[in-house]
C-alpha cells in the first residue's frame, strides 16, 4: 500500500481514559480536534473529562488559555459509554491496560467499527507492534504512537512502525504528532523502542558500580549530574519507583532473549523484593524524606610540586593548562605545556594525574613502571566546583594518595575518590550510552537525530548520545569500551558495529 493519507481534522476516539489517555484527548483536543473519550470502566471517561474540566480551570487561572478556549476545548471532547458512538473517528488511539489480548480485541472491535481504512495507534510501551497488528483485518493500518508521561508537557513521540505498518500510516500519524505541538520521531518496532532501550546503561553501570561497592549511591548521581544529568541514576530510580524500573529492564533483556548488554541488576532486585521501592515507600536507596547524604569534602593539601607539565591538546587540556595556570599563580610560577602526547592530565613530578581512557589507574602505573598514577573521569560539562570522580593507584606512594584529589580541588573541581574502576562513572556511563544508540541505528531503529532527539526529550538529557560522541571521539569511546570488556569480559561491553567501521 502507498500514498499519501491525511488525517488534519479528522473526528479522534481515544479508549482508555486512565493517565495517557486523558493527556492525550486533550493534547488532540486542543489541537482542534473533536474527540471520543471511552473506558470500559462505566464513568472512567466522564471522571477524566470532569478533571480535564479542572486542569483548563487551573490553565485560565495561569493565562495560559483564555476562558472561551477553555470551554471550546472542553466541549470537542465527548466522553462515551459505547465505543459504537465513536463510529465518525478516522483515527483511534489506544491507551488500555499494558496487555497483548485485550490490546488486540479492541483492535479488532475498532477496525469492524471504523472500517479497515481508519488508523489504529497504539500507546504501548513495551508490546511489539509487529506481535499486535497479528490477526487483525487490517494489520497495515496499526502503529505506534508512543506518548511520554505526563502527555501535555512531554514533546516526544515515538512513531513505532512495526513489520506491516503502512509506512503512509506512520507518517500520517507523525504528522498529527507535530501538528499537535510535539516532537515526533520515527522507530522501528524493537524492544524499548528508542528512548527505553538507550536508557538501559544510565541505570545500568551506576547498577554495576554499586554491586562492586565501587562508590556509594550519593558519589555515583553526583558524578552523573555533573556531567549534565538532571538526575543521577539512584535518585531518579527511587523516584521512578524501582518495581516499575526493574520491570521495564526484565522486559527489555527478556525480549532481547537475554543478552548480557541489557542483564538486570541483583542490586535493583533486592530493593524490589524488600520492599524498598524509592520515594513511594520511604526508602529506596536513600531514605526519605531526608535523601542523599551530603557529600565527602573536597580534599585539600598544600600544592608542593617542583615541576608541572600539562600534557595533551584539546578542550579538556586546555582548560586544564588554564586552571593549573591559575592555581599556581599565587606561588609566582606556572606550568609546562606539552601539547605533543597521547594522553590529557598533569605530571606533576614525575607523578601522573591522567584524564581516563578507560584504563584503571593500576593498568597505566603497571604499564609506565611507576606507582603513583592517579586518573580521573571525563568532565562532560566544565564547570567551577563539580563532582568529578577519580581513581589513585593502589601501589601508589601516600603522599600522592593524598596530593592526586588535592591537585583536583585545587584545578576547580569537587574530586570524589572511587574505586579503580575502569572508564570510572561519566565516561563509562556515557561511552555505553553512544554505544547502545550505535547499536539502535545500526539495527534500523532510529536515525542519528531522532536518537538524540530522543534521549533529549524523553529522558532530558542534557545532550543526545551522538552529540557526546561529537564532542569526544570514535577511537575515545571504543578506548573505554575495550578496557570495560578486559576487565568484566562476556558480551555485555561489545563494541557496536557502527563504531568499528566508522574507528
Ligand atoms: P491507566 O491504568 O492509568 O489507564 C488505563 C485505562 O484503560 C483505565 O482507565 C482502564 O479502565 C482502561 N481499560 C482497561 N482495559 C480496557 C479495555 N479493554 N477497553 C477500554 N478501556 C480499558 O494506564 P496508563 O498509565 O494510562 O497506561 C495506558 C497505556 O499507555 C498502557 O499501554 C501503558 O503501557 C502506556 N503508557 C503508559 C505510560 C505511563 O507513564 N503511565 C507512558 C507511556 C505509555
Amino acid at each position: 500500500m502507498s500514498g499519501t493519507l491525511n488525517l488534519a481534522g479528522a473526528p479522534v476516539v481515544v479508549v482508555g481514559a486512565g493517565i495517557m489517555g486523558a493527556g492525550i484527548a486533550q493534547v488532540a483536543a486542543q489541537a482542534g480536534h473533536r474527540v471520543f473519550l471511552h473506558d470500559a470502566r462505566a464513568g472512567a471517561a466522564a471522571s477524566a473529562h470532569a478533571k480535564l474540566g479542572e486542569t483548563f480551570t487551573t490553565l485560565v487561572a495561569k493565562g495560559k488559555l483564555t476562558a472561551d478556549e477553555a470551554a471550546a476545548t472542553l466541549a470537542r471532547i465527548t466522553p462515551i459509554n459505547q465505543l459504537e458512538e465513536a463510529a465518525s473517528a478516522r483515527l483511534a488511539i489506544e491507551a488500555i491496560v499494558e496487555q497483548v489480548e485485550p490490546k488486540r480485541a479492541l483492535f479488532v472491535q475498532l477496525q469492524t467499527l471504523l472500517g479497515p481504512d481508519a488508523v489504529i495507534a497504539t500507546n504501548t510501551s513495551s508490546i511489539s507492534v509487529t506481535a499486535l497488528a497479528q490477526g487483525l483485518p487490517a494489520p497495515e493500518r496499526l502503529v505506534g504512537m508512543h506518548f511520554f508521561n505526563p502527555v501535555a508537557l512531554m514533546k516526544l513521540v515515538e512513531v513505532v512502525s512495526g513489520l506491516r505498518t503502512a509506512p503512509e500510516v506512520a507518517q500520517a500519524v507523525f504528522e498529527r504528532a507535530a501538528a499537535w505541538g510535539k516532537t515526533p520521531v520515527h522507530a522501528a518496532s524493537t524492544p524499548g523502542f528508542i528512548v527505553n532501550r538507550i536508557a538501559r546503561p544510565y541505570y545500568a553501570e551506576t547498577l554495576a558500580l554499586l554491586l562492586e561497592r565501587a562508590a556509594p549511591p550519593e558519589v555515583l548521581d553526583a558524578c552523573l549530574r555533573a556531567a549534565g544529568f538532571r538526575m543521577g541514576p539512584c535518585e531518579l530510580t527511587d523516584l521512578i519507583g524501582h518495581d516499575t524500573n526493574f520491570a521495564v529492564t526484565r522486559s527489555v533483556y527478556e525480549a532481547f532473549f537475554y543478552d548480557a548488554r541489557f542483564v538486570p541488576s541483583p542490586v535493583q532486585r533486592d530493593l524490589v523484593d524488600g520492599g524498598l521501592l524509592g520515594r513511594k515507600t520511604g526508602r529506596g536507596f536513600y531514605c526519605y524524606p531526608e535523601g542523599a547524604p551530603a557529600l565527602p569534602p573536597a580534599p585539600e593539601a598544600a600544592l608542593v610540586a617542583g615541576e608541572v607539565i600539562v600534557h595533551g591538546s584539546g578542550p579538556i587540556a586546555d582548560a586544564l593548562a588554564a586552571a593549573a595556570t591559575a592555581a599556581l599563580a599565587p606561588q609566582g610560577w606556572g606550568p609546562a605545556r606539552d601539547q605533543t602526547s597521547d594522553w590529557i592530565g598533569l605530571r606533576i613530578d614525575g607523578a601522573r594525574l591522567q584524564l581516563t581512557d578507560g584504563r584503571p589507574a593500576r593498568t597505566v602505573a603497571q604499564q609506565l613502571g611507576t606507582p603513583d598514577v592517579a586518573v580521573f573521569d571525563r568532565p562532560f560539562v566544565l564547570k567551577d566546583g563539580s563532582a568529578l570522580a577519580y581513581a589513585v593507584a593502589p601501589g601508589a606512594n601516600p603522599d600522592w594518595q593524598l596530593r592526586a584529589g588535592a591537585w583536583l580541588t585545587r584545578l576547580g573541581h569537587h574530586p570524589l575518590r572511587m574505586e579503580d574502576a575502569p572508564g570510572l562513572v561519566a565516561a563509562r556511563t556515557i561511552a555505553m550510552l553512544i554505544n547502545e544508540a550505535a547499536d539502535a541505528v545500526q539495527q534500523g531503529v532510529c536515525d542519528e537525530a531522532g536518537a538524540d532527539a530522543a534521549m533529549k526529550l524523553g529522558v532530558n538529557y542534557p545532550a543526545g548520545p551522538f552529540e557526546w560522541l561529537a564532542g569526544w571521539s570514535v577511537a575515545g569511546v571504543l578506548a573505554v569500551l575495550h578496557e570495560l570488556d578486559a576487565c568484566y569480559g562476556g558480551a555485555r561491553y561489545r563494541a557496536s558495529p557502527w563504531l568499528q567501521r566508522r574507528a
